[in-house]
């Protein structure tokens, strides 16, 4: 996962701010050292570290897909990371319910989908997430 990718998580999907912290020689709280962000101005101590969301947790997973639910977009989304191919398990089974087309995904695909990394240790979840929302912007 790139940072433009963990940039477009942070600020389009989840409005939050992207922090890029400086030492800024303690012109702030009269300290040795104090940091502003070079983004959004903010005056801290000392900075949380890392400064902004890996996307390899288990938080950023549940922040992403609870953001996805919310903006009614969690359908469209799984059907992306369906479509994609990288899921072996067992196929997803359609039915015609009440005039409309439903699909079901069987609980490995579920299994899969959630899995915060990867076997190589690289964002899963967030990284479909990113690939999904760049696809919708298109
Ligand atoms: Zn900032």
């Amino acid at each position: 996962m790139t940072d433009d990718d963990r940039k477009l998580l942070t600020e389009k999907l989840l409005g939050e701010e992207w922090h890029e912290w400086f030492d800024d020689g303690g012109k702030h709280f009269s300290e040795w050292r104090s940091y502003t962000c070079g983004i959004c101005g903010k005056n801290v101590e000392s900075p949380v570290e890392p400064a902004n969301r890996t996307f390899l947790a288990w938080q950023d997973v549940g922040d992403v897909k609870d953001k996805l639910v919310e903006k009614g977009m969690w359908r469209e989304f799984e059907n992306h990371a369906y479509s994609l191919g990288g899921y072996e398990g067992p196929a997803a089974m359609s039915d015609i319910i009440d005039g409309k087309y439903v699909v079901y995904y069987p609980s490995e695909f579920t299994v899969w989908l959630f899995r915060p990394v990867n076997e190589k240790g690289e964002a899963h979840f967030c990284q479909l997430a990113v690939d999904f929302l760049m696809e919708v912007d298109k």
